[in-house]
Parts: C-alpha cells; sequence; structure tokens
C-alpha cells in the first residue's frame, strides 16, 4: 500500500508516520528528513536546498523530485511505504504519478491531518527532536520523560531552526498556497481521500488513521 500523509506544519504528520510505520513494518519517505541529512553532509543538495528551508520555502520541484526518484530507485517498491512531506506542489503530485506508473504503482490513500493555525504555531514551538535518532517529542503533547533530553539515547533534544515563529508563520503560508490544493487535486483521481482531525491526542488520531486505512485500531 502506498500512502500520502498531508498536512500543515506541527499537524502531527512526523509522529503519526512513525506510529504507523513502526506498528505495520511500513517504510518511510519524509523529503524534509532526506533534505536535513542532505544538509548536515554538505551534499550539493543541502547546499541548494539550505536557504529555501532556513526561509520556511519550498525547495524548487525539480530538486525534490530528483531525490524522491533516488530514494525510491533505492528502496523495494514491491513494499508499503508511507509519504510524509511530499508531494507539495501539484507539479510534484504529476512528477509523483508518472513515477509511480513507470514502475507500476499508484497512490492508495491520502490521509489528511487538519488542525487550525492557532494550534500549529503552539504545537511548533513546542516541537523538539532528538539530532541522534530523529525521534520528535511536543512540549504541548508528547513531552520527553526528562524535559530536554531523549527517552531512546539521552541526547540533548534540539529545536529546529525552521520552527521560529516568523518561519512557521510563512511555512503555513506555503502550506495553504501551495499544498492544500493538492487535497482537491487527489479527490478528482484514484487515490481515496481521507480527512483525520489532528487536535486530538496522539493515540485519538492514530486510531482514526489506522481506522480510515482500513488497518483496524
Ligand atoms: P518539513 O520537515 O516537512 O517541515 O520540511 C522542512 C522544509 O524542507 C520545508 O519548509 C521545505 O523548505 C523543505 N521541504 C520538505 N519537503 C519538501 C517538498 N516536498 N517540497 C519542497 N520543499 C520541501
Amino acid at each position: 500500500m502506498y500512502v500520502i500523509l498531508l498536512g500543515p506544519p506541527g499537524v502531527g504528520k512526523g509522529t503519526q508516520g512513525v506510529l504507523l510505520a513502526d506498528a505495520m513494518g511500513w517504510q518511510r519517505v519524509v523529503t524534509g528528513d532526506l533534505l536535513r541529512a542532505a544538509l548536515d553532509a554538505g551534499t550539493p543538495l543541502g547546499h541548494q536546498a539550505q536557504p529555501f528551508m532556513n526561509a520556511g520555502e519550498l525547495v524548487p520541484d525539480p530538486l525534490i523530485v530528483e531525490m524522491v526518484k533516488e530514494k525510491l530507485t533505492a528502496l523495494s517498491t514491491g513494499t508499503n511505504i508511507l509519504f510524509d512531506g511530499f508531494p507539495r506542489t501539484e507539479a510534484q503530485a504529476s512528477a509523483f504519478s508518472m513515477m509511480l506508473q513507470a514502475l507500476g504503482f499508484a497512490i492508495d490513500h491520502v490521509v489528511v491531518l487538519e488542525a487550525s493555525d492557532e494550534v500549529l504555531i503552539e504545537r511548533v514551538a513546542g516541537r523538539r527532536f532528538c539530532p541522534s535518532c530523529g525521534a520528535v517529542y511536543s512540549t504541548v503533547l508528547d513531552p520527553s520523560q526528562t524535559e530536554g533530553v531523549c527517552d531512546n539515547d539521552g541526547s540533548r533534544l534540539v529545536h529546529r531552526t525552521d520552527d521560529t515563529a516568523a518561519t512557521v508563520q510563512n511555512r503555513l503560508e506555503v502550506y495553504r498556497r501551495e499544498t492544500e490544493p493538492l487535497i482537491a487535486y487527489y479527490e478528482y483521481g484514484r487515490p481515496t481521500v481521507h480527512r483525520v482531525q489532528g487536535e486530538q491526542g496522539v493515540e485519538e488520531v492514530q486510531s482514526e488513521v489506522r481506522q480510515v486505512l482500513g488497518l483496524g485500531v
């Protein structure tokens, strides 16, 4: 099964994606994580992407499409894959459809997580992540056991540099302008689009996501 997790920054795509993929043994393709890894590794892609990421703007479509193509080629395409943070524009969505078609696959479900801007801004301000294992915590919803320390490996948690109030506001505007229209785009296509209220607690959202995907609770 191929599933796209769609939603604004801070709505919980990362948290829900990890829970689902871990429980089901699915692979995750997370473009934000791939870009941050490229940035940390100092690759040409990382250098090209950095100014856009810092400003809360989208990285140009051709770079993203190429990066996802490479990732998909490296994965065994027969497995279940959860896409988080991709596609984010109509150009990415149509390139993605063609990419999958060439491989003989298609998107089965699009899960849209929704929340108000007010809640999103509060959540992003409280978001922390572990630079070693990538675990994401929320000081609001899902705090680590010891404040500022990763439960998995004891690393000091950090605040993403693009999680500042000004950048988040811009990322939300970019989401509403560029990515939200993809919901209508997919509603006319083959995948089934499911809307899930993301303002609920982590477990409630997870159980609704599994329900809409027909995976049981
Ligand atoms: P995220 O972790 O999904 O919030 O992504 C962090 C940043 O990476 C975004 O603000 C964009 O600058 C960039 N990014 C991630 N995924 C994409 C994408 N599919 N298209 C363009 N830019 C992206």
